[in-house]
């Protein structure tokens, strides 16, 4: 099956598929994104990831995108012609083409871009033995709560994290917290069970991961804190683990090349990563 992709209201081949020079994403990574999983033929958590792009828009003040129905009938017709039954699909939202100057255009309209691919079936091991860590400084900006298409500081960080072999990058605030990873949010779990993430401030991206784990931890009782975290706390966790919508919950066992605990992942992270794959079934 020939990949198509969506462009600003047309349906075209994936290989011819493009948006203008003057696009204001291309040029100022003036827009914003959401990448949902489809598992099953079902978009998994939709309804959070359409909160948050309404919200990432509202922060932007691009106004004038496309509504969350026709959106929604957009989205599974790009999954549906790309035969997509497990996978993900991207969305993009720039605020349009216009000629190059910083300030908002007054008459651009906002350009919608909707791609679908299907996932490689996930490596086992990941899951089994965990992966690696390394610790960086935080070079963003101060909105990372905006799912911004502007990634550059998350594109050094993770190439970083490829060139150290290890699978993601924990970038690390000025004040030594663990803010999240360049594509995941961080978790530890500390020597009495206490499951800590930090809260959703403008340091971070709220993963709808995150959220969907959030509501499984306090359905189930653990004890949990929405606070920061130091680098030298996470390397004296019981656990740690991230979040996102393409690696559900991966148990971390080494930051910067040390192991974390016995280097063996948690008994709480698998827990927290059955009863997710649990939700993300039903
Ligand atoms: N933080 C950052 C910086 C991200 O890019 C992502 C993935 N979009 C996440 C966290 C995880 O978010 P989600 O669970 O919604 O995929």
């Amino acid at each position: 099956m020939s990949r198509i992709a969506y462009v600003d209201g047309v349906y075209r081949p994936h290989g011819d598929a493009a948006v203008h020079i003057e696009d204001r994403g291309y040029q100022f990574a003036d827009g914003i994104y959401e990448v949902i999983a489809v598992r099953g033929g079902k978009l998994i958590d939709e309804a959070l990831h359409l909160a948050r792009l309404r919200r990432s828009l509202a922060e932007l003040r691009i106004e004038g995108a496309i509504a969350d129905a026709p959106l929604k009938v957009v989205l599974r017709e790009v999954i549906r012609r790309n035969g997509v039954v497990n996978g993900i699909v991207y969305l993009q939202i720039t605020r349009g083409i216009a000629p190059r100057d910083h300030a908002f255009p007054k008459a651009a309209r906002p350009v919608v871009v909707v791609t679908a691919r299907r996932s490689r079936p996930a490596n086992p091991k990941v899951a089994e033995e965990g992966i690696g860590v390394i610790t960086i400084p935080d070079i963003r900006w101060q909105r990372c709560d905006i799912k911004t298409i502007s990634l550059i500081g998350n594109v050094l960080g993770k190439q970083q994290a490829r060139e150290a072999g290890a699978y993601e990058a924990w970038m690390v605030d000025g004040d030594g917290h663990v803010t999240e990873g360049t594509s995941t949010n961080a978790w530890i779990v500390t020597g009495d069970n206490l499951v800590v993430t930090r809260a959703a401030e403008n340091a971070i991206l709220n993963g709808v991961t995150r959220q969907a784990l959030i509501a499984i931890i306090r359905r189930e009782g653990y004890q949990f804190a929405e606070r920061p975290f130091t680098v030298a706390e996470a390397k004296a966790a019981r656990e740690a683990f991230l979040t996102s919508t393409t690696s559900d919950v991966t148990p971390v066992v080494a930051i910067d090349g040390q192991p974390v605990a016995n280097g063996v992942p948690g008994l709480l992270t698998q827990t927290l990563r059955a009863d997710y794959l649990v939700h993300v079934a039903e």
